[in-house]
């Protein structure tokens, strides 16, 4: 008998229970979307981390609780008396014209804090909102539902939505610092990442209901400390080009099964594990599983892949160019492998025609090195 899509993907977890995607692994997919062995480690809802750990390659893998104390310590004071810190940011900061404000805390509804209640008012109200009813402008946590790959999945943000001028926005309180109205471009893309996953939630959620895309902006509003101090400040992050790029990768999930037929029969992740939860099965094996299942490592997976240390040495292992990102990778175009880089840089290795000038380059670059290397100025610096 054939299986379907879903059986093979249940067979690659094997009866370990599904991991279910979050914000976090959402916006990943929008990082490295061209990578086949997360989207079915994904799909399958298989626990990267444990899989991670069992071949040896345990990653250090999110925030330090350092910076969880000092998130949450900001986002409350952020919020604290009905987001009156954050009011103050939207209209002075941000110019923004808020006349009157509703607050609805969404965290609960009359004490029930289950996901399922707590979505279904979150649907009345907004829904209402967009239809032009009740007089609400922020709305803290909302739950938001998606559905990806036929699961169900919520999202609980971590922020407020607000309404303005008829439409949505999604604010993202984050706690690393805004200076000189610049912040880092890394963490900025970060948070808005996560914000892409909850735009792309507010929309289905409102389409179900008629209501277009147009209801929600896909410009996000940032809410951060301004300069070193603990006072907040904003800016707008146009987010439509990682919005698009999201909902390629999930409309990409929908078609998992075309990705599934091409991987090996009987291939599985399944971990084996004992009536303790221990995995009993042999990490070599687990490896030469996963090697089966192409992986575009680059050096930014380490920002959001559990998977990330295995793979970086997976493509160390290969020669691949892309350990040492796109930038590199870019440079050195015609050149496939770190072994062939550094075999026409010393000269073992003759450039066919397309690598002529690039062998030109990669000699006086390893020439200028071995220079640097041996002028005194170096000899002094390391002695
Ligand atoms: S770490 Fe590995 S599995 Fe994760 S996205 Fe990067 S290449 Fe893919």
């Amino acid at each position: 008998m054939i299986a379907t899509p879903d059986q093979r993907l249940d067979a690659l977890r094997g009866p370990a229970p599904r991991m279910h995607h979050n914000a976090r692994t959402l916006a990943a997919l929008e990082n490295n979307p061209r990578c086949m062995l997360r989207a079915v480690l994904d799909a399958s809802g298989s626990d990267k981390a444990a899989i991670a750990a069992h071949t040896g390659y345990q990653a250090p893998f999110g925030q330090s609780s350092f910076a969880l104390a000092r998130g949450n310590v900001f986002e409350t004071m952020v919020k604290a008396n009905g987001c009156a810190e954050l009011l103050r940011v939207l209209r002075e900061t941000l110019q923004l014209t808020l006349p009157e404000v509703g607050y609805q805390d969404l965290n609960d509804v009359g004490g029930d804090g289950r996901a399922e209640s707590r979505h279904a008012r979150t649907t009345h109200l907004l829904t209402a909102a967009a239809r032009g009813h009740g007089s609400d402008t922020l709305y803290d946590h909302p739950m938001l539902r998606l559905v990806v790959g036929g699961h169900p999945v919520f999202l609980e943000p971590d922020l407020v939505a607000f309404r303005v001028d008829d439409r949505f926005h999604v604010v993202e309180i984050k706690s690393f610092p805004i200076v000189d109205d610049q912040a880092a471009p890394a963490q900025v893309r970060a948070a808005t990442t996560h914000a892409c996953a909850y735009i792309i939630a507010l929309r289905a959620m409102l389409a179900a209901s008629g209501i277009g895309p147009e209801s929600v902006s896909d410009t996000i509003v940032l809410i951060a400390p301004k300069d070193f101090t603990n006072r907040p400040t904003g800016a707008f992050v146009d987010a439509r080009k990682q919005v698009a790029t999201l909902t390629r990768q999930l409309e990409r999930i929908q078609r998992i099964g075309d990705l599934v037929e091409l991987l090996p029969e009987g291939l599985t992740f399944d971990l084996a594990a004992d009536d303790t939860g221990r995995p009993q099965r042999p990490a070599q094996e687990l490896a030469e599983a996963l090697d089966q299942v192409p992986a575009t490592y680059y050096p930014e997976c380490l920002n959001h892949c559990e998977m990330a240390f295995y793979c970086r040495s997976r493509a160390r292992a290969d020669g691949s160019l892309d350990v040492l990102g796109s930038a590199v990778r870019e440079q050195l175009g015609g050149v496939d492998t770190v072994t062939m880089a550094l075999g026409l840089a010393r000269g073992t290795l003759t450039p066919n025609d397309d690598q002529v000038e690039m062998a030109v380059a990669l000699r006086h670059a390893a020439r200028l090195r071995v220079e640097l290397h041996n002028s005194p100025g170096a000899a002094g610096a390391a002695s």
